[in-house]
Formats: C-alpha cells, sequence, structure tokens
C-alpha cells in the first residue's frame, strides 16, 4: 500500500459479507477497490473457527453465495474445511485476489467532510476512499468472559474460535464453557478423546435433532449436469424456512409443536431425570437460537461428562468454581462463549462527521438504516448491520440483498456525480428502527422469556430481523434517496 493511495471503495474483511461485496463490485464495474483483511487469507469466520466438529448449522445449499452454487456440497451441512475451500475458491473464480490486502487490519476510519471521503489507517499504511463497506462480521472477535483468577489457571485456555490445534486434549480434563451453537459442536467431538470433560452450562439451549447426511455422488452428478437442480434444491430449503418465520415472529405459540420435538430428542439419549432436568430449558424454544445435534445429548450422557448447571465463576489455579459452589479439576478450559456482537470492536475505530465514533453513536443500542446506513457516517455501510441476523435461516440471503442495497448505493453516487456522498438523514433512521422494533414487540425473541446475545446491555434486540428474508430483500433493492442527505465537497476557491 503506497502512503496516499486513493481507491473508490475499501472493503473490510474477507469472509462471505466481504467476498460478496468484492464480486457485486465487480459485477457493477466499479474496480477500483481493495478489500483490507486483517488476517493472511480469506475465509473469516470460516477460516478463524477450525475446532472440532465446526460445521453449518444451515444446509449447504442455501448456506453459499446463489450466484456460486456449489453442486459438490459433501453434506447436508458441510463441514469448516469445505466451507473455508469454497471460499476460497469464489476469491479464485471471480477475481478477487488482486483486490485483496492481507495482513492489513483497519486501525481507524476517520470522515474527511472537506473531501468527502474516508481517510483509513491499517497496520499495512494509510488510504483514502470515498466508500467505506464494513464487513468485518457479527461473530468475528471472541469474547471471553472475565472471570476472576482465570490468570491463575496453570493449563490452557482457549476460545473456540482460535483453536489450539498444538494442544492434545487426548486424556485430558477439559472445562467447555458455554452451551452455544459452537460448544454443542464440540462436545460431542472431543468427548471420546478426553479423559474428563465438564461442561459448565449458565443457560440450557433447545436442541433439534440435525437431519445431516453425505451428498451421494449420483446427487452430485445431478447437480453438475442440471445446474436448475442446485437451484431447485435451493429454493426448496429456503421456502421452507420463509414459511417457519411467521411462528417466530407472530405466533410463537407454534412453536410448541417444535418444543415437544426439543423434548423428545433429549429424553431418547438422556435417561437420568436429574440430568434431564439440568439441561430442560425454561424458556420458549426459539428465544435463543435453536440448535441442531443429534451427538450432542448422547455425549453428556457419557460417563466421563459432567455438567456444571450454573456456569464458571471463579477459577483457583486448576480448580474451577461453579456458581453453585462446586469445584472441578482442569487441565484445559474451552471458552465456547460467543462474540462481540453488540458491542462490535469496529465501532470503536470509525469516526463520523461530527467527531464522535460511531460506537459513541450507538451507545443506546446498534441502529442503521436498512440494516447499512448509520446517521452521521456518510458513504459508509455495513454489512451485516444492526437488526439483520436471522434466527432460522441463511445469513447469505441478507448478505446477498445488501450487496443489492450496495450495488445501488453505487450507482446512485454515480447519478449524483462530482465529488458527492450520502448521508443517512437521522428521521430515517429512527422511523426505519421505530418499525423494525414494534415489529420485535411480538417475537418469541423478546416473548419467550430468556436474555440472548441477541439483546444488548440495555436488552434491545439490535440483531434480529423481525420479518421473512423476503421481505428484507424488497426493503432494500433500492436506496431511497429521500432518506439520505446528499452531501457536495465544497469547492476550493484559488486566491
Ligand atoms: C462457528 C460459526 C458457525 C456459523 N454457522 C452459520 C450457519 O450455519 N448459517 C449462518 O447463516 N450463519 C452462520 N454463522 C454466522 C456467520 O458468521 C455468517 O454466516 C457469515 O460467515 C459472516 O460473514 P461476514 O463476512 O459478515 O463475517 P466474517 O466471516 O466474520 O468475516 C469478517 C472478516 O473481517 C475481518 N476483520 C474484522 N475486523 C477487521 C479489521 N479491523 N480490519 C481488517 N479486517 C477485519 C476478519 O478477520 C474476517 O476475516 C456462523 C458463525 C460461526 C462463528
Amino acid at each position: 500500500m503506497t502512503e496516499h493511495e486513493h481507491v473508490r471503495v475499501a472493503v473490510i474483511g474477507s469472509g462471505f459479507g466481504g467476498l460478496g461485496a468484492a464480486v457485486r463490485l465487480r459485477r457493477e464495474g466499479v474496480t477500483d477497490f481493495v478489500v483490507l483483511e486483517r488476517a493472511g487469507s480469506v475465509g473469516g469466520t470460516w477460516r478463524d473457527n477450525s475446532y472440532p466438529g465446526c460445521a453449518c448449522d444451515v444446509p449447504s445449499h442455501l448456506y453459499s453465495f446463489s450466484f456460486a452454487p456449489n453442486p459438490d456440497w459433501p453434506r447436508a451441512f458441510s463441514g469448516q474445511r469445505h466451507i473455508r475451500a469454497y471460499l476460497e475458491h469464489v476469491a479464485d473464480v471471480f477475481h478477487l485476489r488482486r483486490h485483496i490486502r492481507f495482513d492489513s487490519e483497519v486501525k481507524l476510519m476517520t470522515w474527511d467532510a472537506e473531501q468527502l471521503r474516508w481517510e483509513i489507517e491499517t497496520s499495512g499504511g494509510r488510504l483514502t476512499a470515498d466508500l467505506v463497506v464494513s464487513a468485518t462480521g457479527p461473530l468475528s472477535d471472541p469474547r471471553i468472559p472475565d472471570v476472576p483468577g482465570l490468570d491463575s489457571f496453570p493449563g490452557e485456555v482457549f476460545h473456540s474460535a482460535r483453536w489450539n490445534h498444538d494442544h492434545d486434549l487426548r486424556g485430558k480434563r477439559v472445562a467447555m464453557v458455554g452451551t452455544g451453537a459452537s460448544a454443542i459442536q464440540i462436545v460431542p467431538a472431543i468427548q471420546p478423546q478426553v479423559g474428563r470433560l465438564t461442561l459448565f452450562q449458565r443457560t440450557p439451549p433447545w436442541v433439534l435433532p440435525r437431519v445431516d447426511r453425505a451428498i451421494s455422488g449420483a446427487e452430485r452428478a445431478l447437480h453438475r449436469a442440471l445446474p436448475f437442480t442446485t437451484r431447485l434444491r435451493r429454493g426448496l430449503l429456503w421456502g421452507i424456512r420463509e414459511l417457519q418465520v411467521q411462528a417466530f415472529t407472530k405466533h410463537p405459540d407454534e412453536l410448541n409443536l417444535v418444543e415437544q420435538l426439543a423434548k423428545r430428542n433429549m429424553a431418547r439419549a438422556i435417561k437420568d431425570p436429574a440430568l434431564r432436568a439440568k439441561l430442560t430449558p425454561d424458556y420458549r424454544i426459539g428465544c435463543k437460537r435453536i440448535l441442531l445435534s443429534s451427538e450432542y445429548y448422547p455425549a453428556l450422557a457419557k460417563p466421563n461428562v459432567d455438567v456444571v448447571a450454573s456456569g464458571l465463576a471463579e477459577v483457583r489455579g486448576s480448580t474451577l468454581v461453579g456458581a453453585d459452589g462446586s469445584e472441578t479439576e482442569a487441565d484445559t478450559i474451552v471458552f465456547g462463549t460467543g462474540f462481540h456482537v453488540t458491542d462490535m470492536p469496529i465501532a470503536d475505530r470509525v469516526v463520523g462527521a461530527d467527531g464522535r465514533t460511531l460506537a459513541e453513536a450507538w451507545k443506546g443500542g446498534m441502529e442503521a438504516l436498512r440494516g447499512a446506513s448509520a446517521a452521521g457516517f456518510p458513504n459508509w455501510m455495513t454489512i451485516i448491520g444492526p437488526n439483520t441476523g436471522l434466527g432460522n435461516s441463511s445469513m447469505i440471503l441478507m448478505i446477498e440483498s445488501q450487496l443489492n442495497y450496495l450495488a445501488d448505493f453505487v450507482r446512485q453516487l454515480d447519478v449524483l456525480g462530482g465529488r458527492a456522498a450520502l448521508d443517512a438523514r437521522p428521521a430515517a433512521v429512527r422511523d426505519w428502527n421505530h418499525r423494525v422494533q414494534e415489529r420485535m414487540k411480538r417475537t418469541v425473541w423478546s416473548t419467550g422469556g430468556c436474555t440472548s446475545w441477541y439483546l444488548d446491555d440495555n436488552g434491545r434486540n439490535s440483531t434480529i430481523w423481525p420479518g421473512t428474508t423476503s421481505e428484507f430483500r424488497r426493503a432494500t433493492r433500492r436506496v431511497d434517496l429521500a432518506e439520505y442527505e446528499v452531501l457536495r465537497a465544497r469547492k476550493k476557491v484559488d486566491a
């Protein structure tokens, strides 16, 4: 990167969001852009999460780009290795590598109101850009809770998203902290090799069976020979999930049947009533993310596994103290405790038009117009921004909707010509978020009686989209210029 390089667009991140943005920009005829990536390879989530058992929990044919169908997915729910390879392939076939700057962590972005552009400081140098697309991911910065005494632990400690592959777990006493989507994949994968596994559970999840299977050679050959069959398969997977949305957003009672299925899934494997009681959630299914696993409960029933149903309260050397006072000796602690979601670190690194950071602007909770634009942060868009997450379907659908919005944003800037920028009007942002939050009130995420990572410190759900993916697709088809203030660069008058 040269000292004062200027590009039209700077994309941050090279996961599904950043790579998707890069493909879309090229399709729009924009080639003057860079993708800034702090790591040394593409893949985002699927590069960083290499823990044993890591796989998607939305079927692969839906959890992939519509514009890059993969007839060769090996399983209904493919593993991390294959998803990562898919993203590497996307980077190759769409000629994205020439745009990507690896080992370029964005440290600070400052809006230059005179020049109408972003000044960007990265670990690899400085540059300026007319437009920033922030695709740093909602689940990309691991969160390790501040457990008193953790520093005194003599053994190995790591987060599920930073798995230490050099650390041999065979025969070890391992403590797994957390019971989210990663933990329920890790537990059955490591249980057979560890000496003792203690699961520290603050809240039990609802877990449905995962109907996973290998995709047969014949199916793959069919998908290769007749590409419309891949699209058909994707369409069916999408349609089923689209029909489920009403139950989450309007009629949580309809989820009772699903709750029964989850109870049966547990009862089949967990015969001990005391353990069953520990593992039975006290909130409505769907309130927290519904997890899929056919191996989790059978693993918990194994003799080398204990469940501490009170969470980890303190560490005293190699002794882990549960909130219930129980004591467990451990050699290794694995934190499956999620990510900085509603306090995403990038927000501290963006300084907007009035000198405030995005984190300061979002003190009362994250909000953005159509999940993309924050008021006072002109020509800055986020992919998977506030209220774009899903409880039951593929995030790639939402990412692709946001890419449509990005494409139209670029077109609108072209039409405006000259040096112009678009800044979301505060009233438009407020109105959009008011409508989102009104809809949120009836959803299972608000009424289901749980706390979850969907909620911010104020108890507000600023992560989930309370509607169908097709509603979001319609809402992001075009940029409505009435929702933006058009900024023009002040012309320099020569003396
Ligand atoms: C284990 C796991 C399983 C999941 N399974 C599913 C699933 O089955 N279905 C589903 O829909 N979703 C799933 N998700 C959610 C998943 O995060 C999204 O689907 C999607 O991968 C997000 O893509 P992204 O590009 O927005 O973010 P990411 O994939 O997180 O990529 C963000 C990129 O930005 C880079 N970056 C961050 N900060 C900076 C910076 N300051 N400077 C430069 N680069 C930076 C990161 O290094 C990273 O490469 C899963 C998440 C996890 C963690």
